[in-house]
């Protein structure tokens, strides 16, 4: 009995708290409409239905902050009227010392807060319990701004990022912003925090092998595209623009390979994306990541037939061999017709129309697996120069060395893909969209947050991304 008048109390508590949020919010309500009207009146340009969306537009965030202001009040009731608090640090039992009032920018407007603030003078730590219970940034721009600010920059420059962000959210945020938010969210991610999980890609597979007798192939492929890199030293103090001009002298650009990898499944004529990394990075920073992927269990060859699709590059297949002693090699056709193509236009320099033949005659050859027919045709081939002698050789040693890599024939019987395509797309979307700009320089370490950021987009975990950098942040503020 008596329980149950606790019961039907606590929930009378209740109402009447809902109760009084509503009575609030309705008459909040009621200032709002007088403060439109007024607003409307003074409507300028636009007439019909935009000149009424557009004027509501302008005041909601009046509306829609106090909303929010009142909703939390509701819920976080217990923090607005805490009067004592434990230091986080010794554990004392602290007073409240004062109430302190914080705008804060969120992507429905600003909300203004007013919360209790505490301090410890033994820790000389001061400390507010709603913004911690609330998970509020340190900055005036909350994560959801955060967010939606980084994953604009990750598309265009910051300048035009900044335009577009400041117009459509009518919330104001400065390229430097955008940049800064945007190299946060990016900061130290590997090519595990930017992968969907084990069970997403298992889930992929079970899909692609559904009705298969065999296992589903798998593509490793393995390229690299050129970024414009500017070096650490052109980094200095101050933002004049004479300073700007005098650094810019003294620094030289060079351009570096972003390298990476993408990893696919084939179904039938469809391509099942499952994983992308691209980073400006060397041979050994590349194999790292590819070494992580693989004891993360990402590329599991019970379930899947694993083949590797690159160019010639002697370390790329070396580390293959160290990490993918099983997998199937494949070197790139396209790669490949480069060689032939560079006999072609030495051998018969005076007739193009032979030269196509020529080379059409010799991919159609070892697009059917008759590399060893071609290097018998090459080795007997009369060079016309010491340049066709030379191009001859090399596209022999080259063919020689690959043999099996280029059984192009065996690769189609086996449903292996043995182009690259996959890869080069990726290539042009991750990388060259955002990196490639005329004038653009970048430093390495920002032009790899951007690719990090851009290669968790492609492969579906740009969101997971951004929680983690909210919880890396958090902890940051707290200790
Ligand atoms: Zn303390």
């Amino acid at each position: 009995m008596a329980e149950a008048a606790i019961v039907s109390l606590e929930s009378y508590r209740q109402e009447s708290l809902e109760q009084k949020f509503r009575e609030r919010l309705h008459k909040e309500l009621d200032k709002w409409l007088d403060l439109l009207e007024n607003a409307m009146d003074d409507r300028e340009k636009l007439s019909g239905l935009w000149g009424i969306t557009e004027g509501i537009r302008k005041q909601r965030e009046a509306l829609i902050g106090t909303v929010a202001r009142e909703w939390i009040e509701k819920e976080y009731a217990s923090y607005l009227d805490q009067e004592h608090a434990n230091c986080p640090v010794c554990g004392r039992w602290l007073k409240r010392q004062d109430v302190c009032q914080r705008t804060l920018e969120t992507m429905i407007g600003q909300i203004t807060i007013h919360r209790p603030y505490f301090y410890c003078s033994v820790c000389r730590h001061g400390f507010y319990p709603l913004d911690e219970a609330l998970n509020l940034s340190s900055r005036r721009k909350q994560y959801d701004v955060q967010e939606a600010a980084a994953d604009l920059a990750k598309e265009m420059p910051y300048e035009k990022a900044s335009q577009l962000f400041t117009k459509l959210s009518g919330i104001p945020m400065s390229d430097h912003l955008m940049h800064e938010v945007t190299n946060a969210a990016g900061d130290e991610l590997n090519v595990l925090d930017v992968s969907p999980t084990l069970d997403e890609i298992a889930e992929k597979i079970q899909e692609v092998s559904v009705g298969r007798k065999w296992r589903p192939i798998m593509v490793l492929a393995i390229d690299g595209a050129d970024v414009a890199t500017r070096p650490e030293s052109a980094k200095g103090s101050g933002r004049g623009r004479k300073k700007h001009r005098a650094r810019r002298a003294r620094w030289k650009g060079e351009w570096r390979e972003a390298k990476g990898f993408r990893i696919y499944l084939v179904d039938d004529e469809r391509i099942v994306h499952l994983l992308s990394w691209h980073q400006v990075q060397d041979q050994w920073e590349l194999a790292a990541s590819l070494k992580q992927v693989k004891e993360a269990g990402l590329i599991d060859e019970t379930l899947v037939r694993l083949c590797v699709i690159a160019d010639g590059s002697q370390w790329i297949w070396n580390q293959v061999k160290a990490l993918f002693p099983t997998a199937h090699e494949i070197l790139d056709f396209y790669h490949c017709s480069g060689y032939i193509h560079e006999v072609a236009s030495n051998q018969y320099m005076d007739n193009p129309l032979k030269a196509m033949e020529w080379v059409e005659a010799t991919m159609a050859r070892l697009f059917c697996g008759e590399a060893d027919k071609v290097i018998w045709g090459l080795e007997r081939m009369k060079p016309r120069d010491t340049p066709s002698r030379q191009s001859i050789n090399r596209c022999c040693r080259y063919l020689k060395k690959h043999l099996d890599r280029i059984d192009y024939g065996s690769h189609r019987k086996g449903g292996y893909p043995i182009g690259s395509g996959g890869i080069e797309s990726a290539h042009r979307f991750i990388c060259h969209a955002r990196l490639k700009r005329s004038g653009a320089w970048w430093y390495v370490e920002n032009s790899n947050r951007i690719l990090a950021l851009r290669c968790a987009d492609y492969n579906g975990t740009f969101e997971r991304v951004f929680q983690r950098y909210v919880q890396k942040d958090q902890v940051s503020r707290i200790t």
